[in-house]
């Protein structure tokens, strides 16, 4: 780093996330991660998001690991134009991510002050946090950035470019040239497709970057992570990094329930899991992020009954809890009708404990990269709804090249807001759900067997000698080397 208030002692990583559960949470565990190898582990976030984070922070220092958060303001509402207390994404209507995102631009000075303060060994930054680029540079202090996303969907967009048709009628396209030829669909590619001031910056800040940290396993992935470290090191001579499952890290019951917001009924959820038999619950979660309409939670209501299969379905957004708003998508004696059967959660699951109990055999998901990660993590096969950002790739990685997973529907259909009118309707659930969950066909059991060996090769992966544990002691060798080139040089 060439400056003389260079720390002794461990290597000390700052780690500074995009404020939304789906970069949070992740990043966090990888803090978590890296402490436990020993490295001092600093989370930068705001008051809001430093509250929820507290109870993960304070047990795992308490366990003695270096793990420690430091608090920096979130700008000014009159600035941002944001209401006050609006730190995190999903406290933000869909329509103002926009907002969200050009307030990130405000939190450079906060950040300048904290590097020059606690001058890292290395910065973890969020992707969209573009300008820490330039800012890690003229500091010498390495940039690793997190996209939040894996190999195969970051390997995808980089090469979008080469295969998406001029003709802009066209609606589907297959990329070729890669070991499993993918469908691709116009208008299911991430919105940030079309930003192109925001990928100028993206690729400008990863070319100024020290390399890239994904969460994932080689194994998982294995011909994309492949891709994806050659074609980082020859396009801008950056290295790439595989550090996941970060679920895994997490291997007490209690440091599981710490993740993200504190989970309603908890207890309740997990003794009614306990009364199940293995194999026999379809778990259904969209995420931190997901709003449906009303007839769209009609419907999925609708679909889980006639599909006479048992189900844990959460139901996140404002929707739910609300007596007078429930009457608009709850059908009238829905929970009474299936009550033994079904669960309704109302706001946060504890998703990676519920995963992981034996009687959940198949998981309704909408391809967020960590649901993906978490579902392998614990051997679930999937049926895919992807709804935005990326999620659609993610739905080609999980089908048609793990073979882990089946879609709710086939061809292309987006819910989100005003495309929301294409619903998909109650039979189409209750025909897949019904189908699939506590057996199935030959090819479901396929499907199901595949899930299992993935969930086994994610466990060795984390262990010492698997591919991750190795990557990480890459990571941290050469840090640690960078450390004391720093050193020689003051
Ligand atoms: N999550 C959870 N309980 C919930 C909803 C979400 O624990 O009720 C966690 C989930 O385990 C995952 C994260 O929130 O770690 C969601 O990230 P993902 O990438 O799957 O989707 P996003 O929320 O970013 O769309």
């Amino acid at each position: 780093m060439g400056s003389s208030a260079t720390p002794a002692g461990p290597l000390h990583m700052l780690f500074f996330p995009l404020m939304s559960p789906g970069h949070m949470i992740p990043m966090v565990d990888m803090a978590r991660l890296f402490a436990t190898r020993g490295v001092r582990s600093t989370v930068v976030t705001t008051p809001v998001n430093a509250a929820n984070l507290r109870r993960t922070v304070d047990s795992s220092a308490a366990r003695g690991l270096l793990l420690s958060l430091h608090v920096i303001p979130f700008p000014d509402p009159a600035a941002t134009g944001l209401a006050p207390g609006q730190e995190n994404l999903s406290a933000v209507p869909t329509a103002h991510f926009n907002t969200f995102v050009m307030a990130l631009f405000h939190f450079q000075a906060p950040l300048a002050a904290v590097l020059r303060d606690l001058r890292p060994d290395a910065l973890v930054s969020d992707s969209l946090f573009t300008w820490t680029a330039d800012l890690a540079l003229e500091l010498g202090i390495p940039r690793l950035i997190f996209h939040g996303a894996g190999a195969f969907p970051l390997f995808v967009l980089t090469n979008l470019v080469n295969y998406l048709p001029l003709d802009p009628s066209t609606d589907s396209f297959i990329m070729n040239g890669l070991p499993h030829p993918i469908r691709l669909y116009r208008n299911g590619l991430p919105e940030l497709v079309d930003n192109f001031f925001m990928l100028k910056l993206l690729g400008e800040a990863e070319a100024k970057s020290y390399g890239v940290v994904v969460n994932t396993f080689y194994d998982m992935e294995p011909s994309y992570v492949d891709y994806y470290k050659n074609k980082n090191k020859n396009h801008h001579g950056i290295k790439a990094w595989c550090v996941g499952p970060v679920s895994l890290c997490c291997r007490a019951a209690e440091e599981k329930a710490e993740r993200g917001e504190p989970p309603a009924d908890r207890n309740r959820v997990l003794r009614w899991l306990d009364s199940k038999t293995a194999g026999s619950v379809v778990y259904v979660c969209f995420g931190s992020l997901c709003h449906f309409s009303g007839p769209q939670l009609k419907e999925i209501a609708l679909g889980l009954e006639a599909s006479g299969k048992a189900f844990v379905w959460v139901v996140r957004q404002e929707a739910a809890g609300d007596a007078a708003a429930e009457t608009e998508w709850m059908p009238e004696g829905f929970e009474k009708r299936v009550e033994g059967r079904g669960l309704v959660v109302r706001g946060w699951a504890p998703q990676v404990e519920v995963l992981g109990h034996a009687a959940v055999g198949w998981f309704v998901t909408h391809c967020g990269w960590n649901s993906l990660q978490e579902s392998a993590c614990a051997g679930v096969p999937m049926i895919t709804w992807p709804l935005f950002h990326e999620q659609f790739i993610n739905e080609a990685l999980v089908v048609d090249v793990m073979g882990v997973g089946v879609r709710m529907w086939e061809g292309f259909r987006r819910n989100r807001l005003e495309e929301e009118k294409v619903l998909v309707r109650a039979e189409e659930v209750a025909a897949v759900v019904g189908r699939v969950v506590g057996g199935g066909g030959e090819d479901v059991e396929a499907v199901a067997r595949k899930a299992r060996e993935y969930g086994e090769a994610a466990g060795k992966a984390v262990e010492d000698g698997g591919a991750t544990y190795e990557d990480v002691t890459a990571l941290i060798q050469e840090l640690e080397g960078k450390r004391k080139e720093g050193r020689k040089e003051e």
